[in-house]
C-alpha cells in the first residue's frame, strides 16, 4: 500500500489552476522524485501534501486515509515533514536551537533526545558547530540544519524542495548520501529537484512535471535512459 497517494488533485493561486489531475504514489521506504523546469508547478504541489495550500479537486491519502481537511501541523504530527525551499532557519538562534523548536510536541518532544543524537550521528557537523549561531554557518550546513529539523518530528515521509540548490557539488554528495541511509532505515522520500540527473539518479522513481501536469513518470533509471526526458531535461 502506498504510504501517500494524491489522487487528480487540482490545486492553484486566486484564479489559477497552477497543478491539475495530479496522481502521485509514494510508498514505504521508497524514493521518488518530482521533476520538471522553473514554474512548473512543484512547490504547488509540495504545497497540497503538506497542508499549506487547500486542494481544489481529488484527494490526498496517508496511510490509506484523506487528509485534506488536515492543517499544516497536523499533517507534520501525522508523519510528513517538508524541508522547504529556501530552508526558513531561524538565522540568529543556534544550530540546537532551531532543532529543539521543531520537537515541541507529542512524540516528537518525548524522544527529542533521542532524535538529536540521531540528526548528530548522520550530521557529525552539526554536533561540533551546535553552539554557532545558525546564519553564520556554510549553506550546506544550513541545509544539514534543515533537514536536521524535519528530522525532530520525527517523520515517515520527508519531502525535500530543492536540496542541492547553490551549493557545491561536494556538499551535495554528502548530503545525498544521507539521504540514501535514510531511505535505506525505512523513511520515504519525495526529493523536488530542478537537477534532473541528480535526482533521476538517487530515486527509485519519479514523475515529470510540465505546466502543471505529469507528463512522464516511470522507473528512475528507465525515465534516466527515455529519449524524450533527456532531449526536454538532460541537454540532449
Ligand atoms: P521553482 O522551481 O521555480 O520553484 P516550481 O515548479 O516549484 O518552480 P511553483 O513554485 O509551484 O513552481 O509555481 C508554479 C506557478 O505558480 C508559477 O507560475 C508561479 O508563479 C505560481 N505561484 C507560485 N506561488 C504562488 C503564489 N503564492 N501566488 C500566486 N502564484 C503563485
Amino acid at each position: 500500500m502506498s504510504a501517500l497517494r494524491l489522487k487528480d488533485v487540482c490545486t492553484g493561486y486566486g484564479h489559477i489552476n497552477v497543478v491539475r489531475g495530479i496522481d502521485l504514489d509514494i510508498g514505504s521506504g521508497q524514493r521518488v522524485a518530482l521533476v520538471g523546469s522553473n514554474g512548473a508547478g512543484k512547490s504547488t504541489i509540495v504545497r497540497a501534501i503538506n497542508g499549506l495550500l487547500p486542494l481544489r479537486d481529488g484527494r490526498v491519502e496517508w496511510d490509506g486515509a484523506s487528509i485534506g481537511s488536515l492543517g499544516a501541523s497536523q499533517r507534520t504530527r501525522a508523519g510528513i515533514a517538508t524541508v522547504p525551499e529556501g530552508r526558513l532557519l531561524f538565522p540568529e538562534c543556534t544550530v540546537l536551537e532551531n532543532l529543539i523548536a521543531a520537537a515541541t510536541f507529542g512524540d516528537a518532544k518525548v524522544h527529542r533526545a533521542q532524535s538529536l543524537e540521531t540528526v548528530f550521528e548522520l550530521f557529525p557537523r552539526l554536533r561540533e558547530r551546535a553552539k554557532q549561531m545558525t546564519g553564520t554557518l556554510s549553506g550546506g550546513e544550513q541545509q544539514m540544519v534543515a533537514i536536521g529539523r524535519a528530522l525532530m518530528t520525527r517523520p515517515k515521509l520527508l519531502i525535500l524542495d530543492e536540496p542541492s540548490i547553490g551549493l557545491a557539488p561536494k556538499v551535495v554528495g554528502e548530503i545525498f548520501d544521507v539521504l540514501g541511509r535514510l531511505a535505506k532505515s525505512g523513511f520515504s522520500l519525495l526529493l523536488v529537484e530542478q537537477n534532473v540527473q541528480l535526482s533521476l539518479r538517487s530515486t527509485d522513481y519519479a514523475y515529470v512535471l510540465r505546466q502543471g501536469q505529469i507528463v512522464f513518470s516511470g522507473e528512475s533509471g528507465a525515465l534516466l535512459d527515455h529519449p524524450e526526458v533527456r532531449r526536454a531535461y538532460l541537454g540532449d
